[in-house]
């Protein structure tokens, strides 16, 4: 019999546009539409891949589900419980159960602290636990990320910059989350050092059956860590699946060519180059129609106008393969 795993983070038609004001009265003239009616689920133990160009969304939609900024409508539930509209008081209780890994290492940690006072901040703000249970809990953390409980004293700038993402990580999982937000955590890394950090993300999800949301602008970094993957372009998903699916078989023309600039492993089977022309878009005035047409090597007349909904087109795999494009 085939076990249920339980959501830990379900996301229903999720929105976050931002007023663009104009004039000496500051009156709202558009909206930049970051984030356009975004549905996904992440169960326990499991990781979705979220990629696109820069400026598709994508940090926001991690932003949003973390509530650091409000949404403008759709739902947001983390363990089951409805976290959309809680205020700060009653989202504090939440905020333990997800945190999340910022890309720069270098930014991201306040130089004038400790290795050990970064890592056991948030047990403080939180007040979990004090004395030599803290000091234990922080030995133990950096212990986990395979850092030596000797660099404990040492500040930022001693740490190269594998190692201060593995701060990072720490830190991140000093309050026993459940969900990890992941804001591209390796771009900024070396190519060895990369694949060292996704390694040890992938150990820390099997022991503590961390669940991640796992943000990057390229399919390659993604396609070992993730158990799904969703494909975003100008606040939409325009194509999610199993990942194995959207890596074998991809259905949409962007998806398409995401993946043509992803090196293949044997060259005697490598992907048709279809390389993308051209820039992403303004989202606050988006193209009409299906968002991608003025990108698209196949785009038609109808694409110009009609706007092509997100819709199964594939059956018998554990999510299913959904996907935005008027030819599938
Ligand atoms: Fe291209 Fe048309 Fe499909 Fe959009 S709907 S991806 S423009 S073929």
């Amino acid at each position: 019999m085939t076990s249920v795993k339980t959501p830990v983070l379900e996301v229903t038609d999720l929105k976050k546009h931002f007023p663009v004001r104009k004039g000496v009265l500051g009156r709202v003239a558009d909206n930049v539409h970051a984030v356009d009616g975004v549905t996904f689920s992440i169960n326990e133990g499991e990781t979705l891949g979220l990629v696109g160009e820069s400026g598709c969304g994508k940090s926001t939609v991690g932003r949003t589900v973390l509530r650091l900024l409000k949404p403008t409508a759709g739902s947001i539930r983390l363990v089951g419980n409805d976290i959309t509209t809680l205020g700060n008081r009653a989202l504090r209780a939440h905020r333990r159960r997800m945190q999340i890994i910022f890309q720069d290492p270098f930014s991201s940690l306040d130089p004038r602290m400790s290795a050990g006072e970064i890592v056991g901040e948030l047990l403080d703000v939180h007040g979990v636990i004090t004395g030599s249970e803290r000091k234990q809990r922080v030995a133990e953390l950096f212990e986990h990320v395979g850092l030596r409980s000797d660099q404990l004293r040492n500040y930022p700038h001693e740490f190269s910059g594998g190692q201060r993402q593995r701060l990072g990580i720490a830190r991140a999982l000093s309050l026993n989350p459940e969900l990890i937000i992941c804001d591209e955590p390796v771009s900024a890394l070396d190519v060895s050092i990369q694949a060292q950090v996704i390694n040890l993300l992938m150990d820390l999800q099997q022991e503590y059956s961390l669940s991640y949301l796992f943000i990057a602008h390229d399919l390659a970094v993604v396609e070992h860590i993730s158990d799904q993957v969703a494909v975003m372009y100008l606040g939409r998903i325009v194509e999610v699946a199993d990942k194995r699916e959207l890596f074998a078989s991809p259905q949409h023309p962007y998806t398409e060519s995401l993946l043509a600039a992803v090196p293949a492993p044997d060259p005697a089977r490598e992907r048709k180059k279809r390389l993308l022309k051209g820039d992403v878009p303004s989202p606050i005035s988006r193209p009409s129609g299906c968002h991608f047409h003025t990108r698209c090597p196949y785009a038609t007349e109808r694409c110009r106008v009609e706007d092509p909904p997100l819709k199964e087109v594939a059956e018998g795999h554990r999510i299913g393969h959904r996907v935005a494009c008027h030819l599938r």
